[in-house]
């Protein structure tokens, strides 16, 4: 007999919402779910203090056990070496401050703006340039973009506008669909980006609802993924990016080159192969911005150059993502090029 304290919950599909719920933000359970002995952890707690410990399930499924330098374990696990004071690490790395607009509205570029949309992320990236970015709301309020849209629909020379964060698929389908209906209402927006690792650490996010908004879109829509590693790549994330490029989106990556995590060109090279089979093309691969905390994931650009130069040597040009640099003040993003 069924009662209730036997519901057969397992037998539903998780929401995406439920999985975030059981993120796992201990070091303990981290080290417990994959068979890792707690002195690997070292650091982890106290490190983690400022910028917590936060990572879905299904990314941890992805982990090696055992394996206390997994690729994607060192982007999520909080480390002693973010609380060493680093030369020219700091708050505000790519001069961020000096961009806005309006209220969580930055300009940089020319016919491009960057709205973030929410502090929220599914899972905490060490390496974040934005870990230190004081964004004005907390605790989930309800984020208001009057400001900004007004903003924009008083600068025509704004034909896009990218959808940031924290995660814009932190949001619901419905603050979504009523955010890029009003961004539509403006002749001159003429696009939407959307830069999200969301479907990456929590596939499932990638819903029916999140589909339905994305056919609906009167305007296009550019994905901009982020996925560092092939072992990110799984099936189930495959078929997340089947079902987004099934609503008519283009796809693309973006990288961060991480010491001990993708900085082999092998590596890079299998991550692009990967890519191309799920459907996504490979944009860019930036330089590790130089944020507090994240100096231990630097990569010399020499050997960053040596590694562009191999990797296109080896693949076809569309699969070669571009090595770039975010530089205060320039016009684009910066090209480091490739030693051959
Ligand atoms: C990176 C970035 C963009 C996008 O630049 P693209 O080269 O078009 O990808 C736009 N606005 C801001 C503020 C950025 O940091
Ligand atoms: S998902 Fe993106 S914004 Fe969020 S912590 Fe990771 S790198 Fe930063």
């Amino acid at each position: 007999m069924i009662t209730a304290s036997v519901h057969p919950r397992h037998l539903e599909p998780r929401t995406w919402q439920q999985e975030l719920a059981e993120a796992i933000t201990r070091p303990e359970e981290l080290a417990a779910a994959l068979g890792l002995s707690p002195t690997a952890l070292a650091g982890a707690e106290e490190a983690g203090r400022h910028f917590r410990l936060q990572v879905p399930r299904s990314f941890v499924s992805r982990m090696r056990p055992g394996d206390p330098r997994d690729p994607l374990l060192l982007q999520v696990l909080p480390d002693a070496a973010e609380l060493a004071d680093e030369a020219g690490y700091g708050a505000d790395p790519v001069g961020e401050s000096g961009a806005l607009r309006a209220p969580g509205l930055l300009q940089k570029y020319r016919g491009r703006a960057l709205l973030i949309t929410t502090p929220a992320c599914a899972v905490h990236c060490r390496y974040c340039f934005r870990r230190e970015f004081p964004y004005a709301q907390r605790n989930g309020e309800v984020p208001r973009w009057g400001e900004a849209l007004a903003e924009i629909a008083a600068d025509s020379s704004l034909e896009e506008i990218l959808l940031s964060g924290g995660d814009p698929l932190s949001l619901s389908n419905a603050r979504l669909e009523s955010l890029t209906r009003a961004l539509a209402a403006i002749p001159h927006v003429r696009r939407i980006r959307v830069h999200t690792r969301q479907p990456v650490v929590l596939p499932s996010r990638v819903d029916e609802g999140l589909s339905r908004w994305l056919r609906g879109s009167a305007l296009p829509i550019v994905f901009v993924l982020h996925i560092n590693h092939p072992h990110e790549l799984d099936a189930e994330l495959a078929a997340a990016c089947a079902r987004l490029k099934a609503t008519g989106v283009t796809l693309l990556n973006q990288s961060v080159l991480l010491a001990g995590v993708n900085d082999e060109t092998e590596v890079l090279s299998q991550l692009s192969l990967r890519l191309f089979e799920a459907g996504v093309l490979p944009y860019y691969l930036h330089a590790l911005d130089p944020v507090k905390g994240a100096a231990h994931f630097r990569v010399p650009d020499e050997r960053a150059r040596t590694i562009a130069g191999e990797l296109a040597a080896r693949l076809p040009g569309y699969l070669v993502p571009r090595l770039v640099r975010e530089v205060a003040g320039a016009p684009a993003k910066v090209a480091l090029g490739a030693l051959f």
